[in-house]
């Protein structure tokens, strides 16, 4: 039987756990409120933009979103992102990825300020991240260590194998499963387009994250009995339905269950445990302010 590692189910643990600190806050007359930047008309962004909101709106957070149009000038978005900076009555920052291609993505990621940078995608919180004093860390792979605490699977000692290493997940992932600290303490191995026979390390990996985007890649055969899979992809595969796809993860659900011992669930692992962390960061981007410790 492979247990199901449900992020929908430790995301509702997180808002409860919420609640109190926004009330907390409310009372001292701060509502935390998060600025989200989106360029263009890219509709995953816009589906998850949407859904950040609503779910910012349901938990009493406030969120604003400034929507630019794919041809905007560099000079416009950096002038907002000052504005937002300064603004004291936004306590986090977001800017949608991807940028259009005109525009240089690590630059705009740099004038972020690093204290309202709530997806932890800043270098300066990259760095700290990186030598064990995290400030923010991105959502995603924070969301997925909050899903092993939940379900009481230590890392220490393990061989933790991530299939990707972007920015986004799989480098911050890997920061984070290594680092001396009570829950991580693995030794990690990152594959990624160079690595040749990705097998090799994924057959002898206690837990295997896959962050690729490549639907149904990862095979029972390619695991070990007893392994944990996390499965972060979400691909859209064209089926004759009404919606025209299905939403699957990287990971082949029907050859990996005769194998693991434990997954998370495309949809309803992963992806509710991103917005949570959101809403985590931006707490405590408010509480920072106030020197909530
Ligand atoms: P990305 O395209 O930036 O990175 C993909 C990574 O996979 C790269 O590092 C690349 O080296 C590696 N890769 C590509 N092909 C490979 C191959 N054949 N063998 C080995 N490695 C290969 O993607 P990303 O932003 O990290 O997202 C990855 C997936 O996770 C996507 O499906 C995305 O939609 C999903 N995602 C989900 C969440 C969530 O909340 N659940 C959040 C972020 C991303």
């Amino acid at each position: 039987m492979v247990n199901i590692l449900s992020g929908k189910d430790v995301s509702r643990k997180v808002y409860t756990d919420l609640t109190p600190r926004i009330n907390s806050l409310k009372e001292k007359g701060i509502t935390p409120c998060l600025a989200v930047i989106l360029v263009g008309e890219d509709s995953a962004s816009k589906i998850y933009v949407n859904s950040k909101t609503k779910k910012f709106k349901s938990l009493g957070l406030h969120s604003k979103t400034f929507h630019f149009k794919n041809s905007i000038d560099e000079t416009i978005l950096i002038r907002k992102i000052q504005a937002l900076n300064n603004a004291n009555n936004i306590h986090g920052i977001l800017l949608q990825l991807p940028l259009p291609k005109h525009i240089n993505d690590l630059k705009i990621l740099q004038l972020v300020s690093p204290n309202k940078d709530v997806d932890g995608f800043h270098p300066e919180n990259v760095g700290l991240l990186s030598i064990g004093h995290p400030r923010f860390i991105s959502c995603t792979p924070k969301g997925i260590m909050r899903i092993f605490e939940h379900y009481n699977i230590n890392l220490n000692g393990k061989h933790v194998v991530i299939l990707g290493r972007s920015n986004i997940v799989g480098r911050p992932m890997s920061l984070l499963t290594g680092l001396k600290k009570i829950g991580a303490n693995a030794t990690t191995t990152v594959c990624h387009s160079g690595t040749i026979n990705i097998q090799d390390y994924t057959s002898s990996a206690d837990i295997v994250i896959s962050a690729m985007g490549i639907p149904e890649f990862l095979k029972g055969k390619m695991l070990k009995k007893g392994a944990v899979v996390i499965d972060v992809g979400i691909n859209r595969v064209k089926v004759d339905n009404e919606r025209g796809y299905v939403l699957v993860g990287d990971a082949d659900w029907h050859s990996i269950q005769e194998n693991i011992s434990a997954a998370t669930p495309v949809p309803g692992g992963v992806g509710p445990m991103t917005i949570a962390m959101l809403a985590e960061n931006t707490v405590e981007a408010a509480e920072r302010i106030i020197n909530v410790p």
